[in-house]
C-alpha cells in the first residue's frame, strides 16, 4: 500500500515508522526541517525546543514510550525522581505527595468527596469538580495548566477523570510519572526518521501539501505546487480543521462540521532560561500553584546535563495563556519567576508564544475528534486526534495506535 503523510512532525513520524514496516512511506513536511513541535533548536549553547519542555508524560512505561519500542526506535527515556515536587506560598519546595499540607483543615476534608467525584463526575469542568474552591482551584488550575494548557474552568471533568486513571494505571508505586528522553525531543524524531529511512520510506522537506486529492470520495493522495502523487492512502498529521481546508466542502458532513465548529486548540507560554544553579533542582514536575501566571517547570538537565552548556542548566517554565494580551501574559510570567529565585543566578534565554497554528495542543482537551474523517481513506494523527484521556505525546502516540488499529480492521 502506497501511504502519504502531510506533516513530519512527531504523530506523523510515528504513523510513518509504524506503517514503513509493511508499506511504501511518503512523509511530507512544509518546513525544512522535521519534528514539528517536538524537535531542538540549538542556541547559545542550549537545546532548546520548538514546542516540548523535553518532557515525556509517562515516561518509560507510557504509551509512546512503548510506541517507540514496538517500530523499532532507539530511544532512551529516563523516569524522573523525583517525579514532581509543588512551591509553596513562602517559596518553599514540597513533595507532590504531600500537596494536603498547603490546605486548610477545611479544604482536607472534601478530599474523600473529590476522589468519589473523580470516579464518578462525567459532567461539567474540574472548577465544578473542585466546587470552585479558591485553595483547590489554585492546585487543579496548575495542573491542568502545565500539563493541558488550559484553565480548571476550560477542562471537562470527564477528560480530567480518564486522565488521571492513566497516570495511576501502573497502581501504587508504579505510576506512570514523567521521563526525559536522552539528548531532548530530537532524538526521539531522529530515531523514527532512522527507521522510515532504513525501510525504504522517504522524508520530503520544504514540500507544502496544498490538496487531498479526492475522486468519489475517496483519498487519492496529495498534490504539491499543482503537482499529484498518487497514494492509497492518506494520513494527515495537520489536526481536522487544517486538514478540511485541504480537500472540496462537498464532501463534508453535517456532523463532522458541527465537531469542527467546536474545536479550538489551547495556547500557552514558555520561558527559557539559563541557569548557573539549579532552580527546581531535580529532573521532574515543580508545579507553582500560587503564582500569576507560572504554571509549573522543569529542569531537565538533571538527567541529560548536554542540554546545556557544561555547568549550567536548562530551565522552562510554561504557563496557559488566560488573556489575548500576549505582552501582559509575558510580563507576568517574567515577574512570576523574579519572585520565586530573587537570589538565584539566572537568565532569560528565550520566551516562545504558543498559539493559533502552532499551539500548545491543536485540539484542546476533551474536544478530540478522533482519527476518522468524512473522505475515506483520509485519517487524521497527532494532538488533534488523540482520544480520551492521554495527554500530550501519549495522546499522539495513543492516536497512532488507534490508527493502527483502524486500519487492519
Ligand atoms: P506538529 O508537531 O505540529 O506537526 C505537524 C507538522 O506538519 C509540522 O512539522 C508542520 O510544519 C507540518 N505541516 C503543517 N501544514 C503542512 C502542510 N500543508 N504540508 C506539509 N506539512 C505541513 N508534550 C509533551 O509530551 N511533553 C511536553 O513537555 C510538552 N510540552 C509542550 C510545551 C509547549 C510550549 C508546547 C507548544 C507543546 C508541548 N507539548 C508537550 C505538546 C507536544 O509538543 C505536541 O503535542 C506534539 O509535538 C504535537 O505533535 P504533532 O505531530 O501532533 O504536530
Amino acid at each position: 500500500m502506497k501511504v502519504a503523510i502531510i506533516g513530519a512532525g512527531l504523530g506523523g513520524l510515528l504513523a510513518g515508522a509504524a506503517l514503513s514496516k509493511e508499506h511504501d512511506v511518503d512523509v511530507y513536511e512544509r518546513l525544512d526541517i522535521y519534528g514539528g513541535r517536538f524537535t531542538n533548536l540549538p542556541y547559545k549553547g542550549f537545546q532548546l525546543t520548538t514546542g516540548a519542555l523535553h518532557m515525556i508524560p509517562h515516561g518509560p512505561t507510557g504509551p509512546l514510550a512503548q510506541l517507540l519500542a514496538d517500530v523499532g526506535a532507539d530511544v532512551k527515556i529516563v523516569k524522573c525522581s523525583p517525579d514532581g515536587s509543588i512551591m509553596n506560598k513562602d517559596g518553599q519546595q514540597i513533595s507532590f505527595y504531600d500537596f494536603r499540607e498547603l490546605l486548610s483543615p477545611a479544604a482536607q476534608a472534601k478530599i474523600p468527596l473529590l476522589m468519589a467525584g473523580l470516579l464518578i463526575q462525567k459532567k461539567g469542568t474540574v472548577a465544578d469538580m473542585v466546587w470552585n474552591d479558591p485553595e483547590w482551584l489554585a492546585l487543579s488550575d496548575s495542573c491542568c495548566g502545565w500539563a493541558l494548557s488550559t484553565l480548571s474552568r476550560d477542562t471537562p471533568a470527564a477528560e480530567a477523570s480518564a486522565i488521571i486513571k492513566h497516570v495511576i494505571g501502573g497502581g501504587p508505586g508504579k505510576y506512570n510519572t514523567p521521563g526525559i528522553p536522552m539528548g531532548g525531543c530530537k532524538a526521539v524524531v531522529d530515531s523514527l526518521v532512522k527507521v522510515i529511512e532504513a525501510r525504504g520510506g522517504r522524508i520530503h522537506l520544504g514540500s507544502k501539501v496544498d490538496k487531498v486529492i479526492v475522486e468519489g470520495g475517496v483519498a487519492k493522495g496529495v498534490s504539491i505546487n499543482g503537482e499529484k502523487h498518487d497514494a492509497d492512502i492518506v494520513i494527515s498529521n495537520i489536526g481536522h480543521k487544517l486538514t478540511s481546508d485541504l480537500y472540496d466542502w462537498r464532501y463534508m458532513k453535517p456532523q463532522y462540521a458541527a465537531a469542527l465548529q467546536k474545536v479550538r486548540p489551547s495556547a500557552g507560554i514558555k520561558i527559557c532560561l539559563a541557569a548557573e544553579e539549579p532552580l527546581v533542582g531535580h529532573p521532574g514536575v515543580l508545579f507553582t500553584p500560587y503564582t500569576q501566571r507560572v504554571n509549573g517547570m522543569n529542569e531537565v538537565t538533571h538527567v541529560d546535563p548536554s542540554l546545556a552548556p557544561e555547568g549550567m542548566h536548562l530551565t522552562m517554565t510554561h504557563q496557559a495563556m488566560r488573556s489575548k494580551d500576549v505582552q501582559e501574559e509575558i510580563k507576568l510570567g517574567l515577574q512570576d519567576i523574579k519572585r520565586m529565585f530573587p537570589n538565584k543566578k539566572y537568565s532569560v534565554l528565550l520566551v516562545q508564544c504558543y498559539r493559533d497554528d502552532w499551539p500548545v495542543n491543536r485540539i484542546a482537551s476533551g474536544l478530540d475528534m478522533g482519527n476518522l474523517t468524512p473522505v475515506k481513506g483520509l485519517y487524521v494523527v497527532g494532538d488533534g486526534a488523540k482520544g480520551k484521556g492521554y495527554i500530550e505525546v501519549e495522546g499522539v502516540a495513543a492516536g497512532v495506535m488507534n490508527l493502527l488499529d483502524i486500519l487492519k480492521k
